[in-house]
């Protein structure tokens, strides 16, 4: 059985940091970061794969962050913690020893319970590099495209995917403005009339009912 002073489960934007910290401040510790996919997305970049950016592979935590702060990777799901006997089973059997385990395993995105959801053409924003490829093609390939919700991820999408494309986006927001639970009205306004110049159409004060 592999042996660390510290395992952290996830490697992403908690995970990484987490590590490098570690490093930081306890130089003479074994770390091992535990995570579920080969390439790990910068959560934070991935509307921008819709338009600057222009890909999944641009968008990556990259891994000569981590080896070059002697950070040992295993990638794999952990899939049970046995913490008195104080080790980390991974899916395919292999067992890891920690002194201390972090836990940044991170969310996945809420799907609301609209009817229709589950059909063909409707997309949620997973961080999923294959996933977010096959989107891009869809993406690359659509004339109109709805996007539900009108938070800051709905922006950035919305923004991004009309860059260089002739697509009519529309962002349908259930609240009285776009980005109201962060901003106040007027900072909100601003938001939407700068993306309706931009080309967006912005419906708000409407519920999406049904996906048809
Ligand atoms: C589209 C989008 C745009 C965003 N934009 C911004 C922004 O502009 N500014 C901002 O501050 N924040 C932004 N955020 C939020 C920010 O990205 C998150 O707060 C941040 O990603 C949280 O990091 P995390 O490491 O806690 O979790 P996550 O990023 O969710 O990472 C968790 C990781 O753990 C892995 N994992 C889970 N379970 C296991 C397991 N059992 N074994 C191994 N690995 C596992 C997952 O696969 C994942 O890689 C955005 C988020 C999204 C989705």
């Amino acid at each position: 059985m592999r042996e660390y002073d510290v395992v952290i489960i996830g490697g992403s934007a908690a995970g990484a940091t987490a590590a490098i910290t570690t490093r930081r401040f306890y130089p003479d510790k074994k770390v091992l970061i535990i995570k579920r996919e080969e390439n790990v997305m910068i959560p934070c970049g991935i509307p921008y794969i819709y338009g600057d950016v222009g890909s999944t592979a641009k968008n990556l935590i990259p891994d000569a962050i981590l080896e070059k702060n002697d950070i040992d990777l295993l990638i794999g799901e952990a899939s049970v913690i046995k913490k008195d006997e104080k080790f980390v089973e991974i899916q395919n059997g292999e067992k890891v020893k920690y002194d201390k385990l972090i836990i940044a395993s991170g969310s996945d995105p809420l799907v609301p319970p609209i009817k229709g959801s589950d059909k063909d053409n409707v997309f949620i924003v997973k961080k999923d590099d294959k996933y977010l490829d096959s989107l891009l093609k869809e993406v690359n390939k659509a004339k109109d495209m709805v996007i539900i919700g009108g938070g800051f991820i709905g922006m950035e999408f919305a923004d991004e995917c009309k860059k260089n494309r002739d697509i009519n986006i529309s962002v349908v927001e259930m609240l009285p403005h776009c980005l109201m639970l962060v901003f106040d009205e007027e900072f909100c306004k601003q938001g939407e009339e700068l993306i309706i110049e931009r080309g967006v159409n912005v419906i708000t004060n409407e519920k999406v009912e049904e996906i048809t």
